[in-house]
């Protein structure tokens, strides 16, 4: 049987797992118990309805604007 199940599950500041054993029917040891388990970030994918044009955009427009000017 793999020791590993009894490990800690959480992990450190460095990314590492950490190394302390979990406590009894726990999967975090007892520092990481007290502290709320690390909630997954939300894959947002919403995007944002009024997004300022990009700089290329404006230059694309600028552009048109000269040639309309200048007479095609
Ligand atoms: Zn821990």
């Amino acid at each position: 049987m793999s020791d590993e199940r009894r490990r800690c599950q959480a992990k450190t500041q460095s990314g590492s797992q950490c190394k302390n054993s979990a406590v009894y029917g726990s999967t975090y040891c007892r520092t990481h118990q007290d502290q709320p388990e690390p909630t997954p970030v939300p894959t947002k994918t919403v995007k944002a309805p009024d997004s300022p044009p990009s700089d290329t955009d404006v230059r694309s427009e600028i552009e048109r604007f000269k040639a309309f000017i200048l007479g095609k």
